[in-house]
């Protein structure tokens, strides 16, 4: 019976999906449900590739995807900055947008940034200090690509991880079917980086330059420059891609610190805003956070939320498998049911 359910919900939702798509298609139609949103939505973005999105994960969308997300946005919708957020400059009868990027991925800086000016789009991106290490990688991006990337098995610590490769689902898995990001999600910084170095030394050259548009990180100068316009915010999204929520008080507090003095070096400013890597928080870092005067904190899902008096800004993860009138649907409704 629920599996019968279950079967009913996604063939009506596909349906649906198609009848948008063709509905928008010929005769602009717009879902009422879109026109009825209002409060507050605030998107998550990760990476912006020209073609190819679902190679690695499903943190990516096109250039193309994005500009017709852009486009319907500005449309139907109330586009807001930090700053107005902060100040609580919102509108009472549209639902009001906050674009934001996690992870300072370098196409936010080629790829996302001039269609957002183009548009006169504002967003925050949320980025981490690794720019400024020897190896300026994100651990999950490099535990995404290194799969499809590497033909044999790896040996990571003494332990042999074999390469799965299904669609969307490229992973390396110890003997116990755990994959190596999870593995080590909870590992220090020092030992998740000799685990890139190590994958990065057995992925061929030619492979790594060809899918660089997939991790390589912004530089500073870019982010300089983004926090230059008014409309653009750099946000805290930790220092080195550590779950917070897994370290002691003493760790938190020297993440967030050098973080935060990390961007007062770079940007020339104090920055105010952070999004919690994987969304993973706890009362401890929400206390952190109080100290060190990050006052607008962002979250994911809803699925972390903690008892506490502090606002943690929920947000709504786009979604690459969706068209972009759908996403509107699914951004108007704050699910993807
Ligand atoms: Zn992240």
């Amino acid at each position: 019976m629920v599996k019968l359910k279950h079967i009913y919900k996604k063939v009506t939702k596909a349906l649906r999906e198609g009848f948008f798509n063709i509905n928008y298609k010929l005769f602009k139609y717009i879902p009422a449900e879109i026109h009825r949103a209002n409060g507050l939505r605030i998107l998550v973005y990760h990476g912006i590739c020209e073609t190819e999105p679902y190679k690695f994960n499903s943190r990516f969308i096109t250039a193309k995807q994005f500009e017709e997300h852009l486009v319907l946005i500005k449309k139907l919708y109330n586009l807001v900055s930090l700053k107005d957020l902060k100040n609580n400059n919102l509108s009472n009868e549209k639902l009001n947008i906050l674009i934001t990027f996690d992870d300072g991925l370098k196409n936010n800086f080629t790829h996302a940034f001039p269609l957002l000016k183009k548009h006169s789009i504002p967003a925050v991106f949320f980025v981490t200090g690794l720019a400024n290490t020897s190896l300026p990688y994100m651990f999950n991006d490099i535990t995404d690509i290194a799969p499809l990337l590497i033909n044999n098995d790896v040996e990571i610590n003494d332990e042999y991880f074999f390469s799965e490769k299904i669609f969307l689902n490229h992973r390396f898995l110890n003997k116990e079917g755990v994959s190596l990001a999870e593995r080590y999600h909870d590992a220090s910084y020092v030992t998740r980086e000799s685990i890139v170095r190590e994958l990065i030394k057995v992925i061929p050259p030619a492979k790594l330059d060809e899918n660089k548009i997939y991790f390589e990180l912004m530089n500073e100068e870019e982010m300089e420059e983004i926090s230059e316009y008014p409309d653009y915010e750099i946000g805290s999204h930790g220092l080195y891609h550590t779950d917070l929520s897994t370290l002691s008080d003493i760790d938190i507090n020297n993440e967030l610190e050098n973080s935060v003095n990390y961007f007062a070096a770079v940007l020339d400013r104090r920055i105010e805003a952070i999004a919690f890597p994987f969304g993973s928080y706890n009362q401890k870092v929400i206390t952190a956070c109080e100290n060190h005067e990050l006052t607008l904190l962002f979250g994911t899902e809803k699925k972390f939320r903690v008892d506490s008096k502090n606002k943690i800004y929920e947000r709504f993860t786009v979604n690459p498998f969706v068209s972009a009138i759908n996403q509107m649907y699914y951004i108007s409704k704050n699910n993807y049911e």
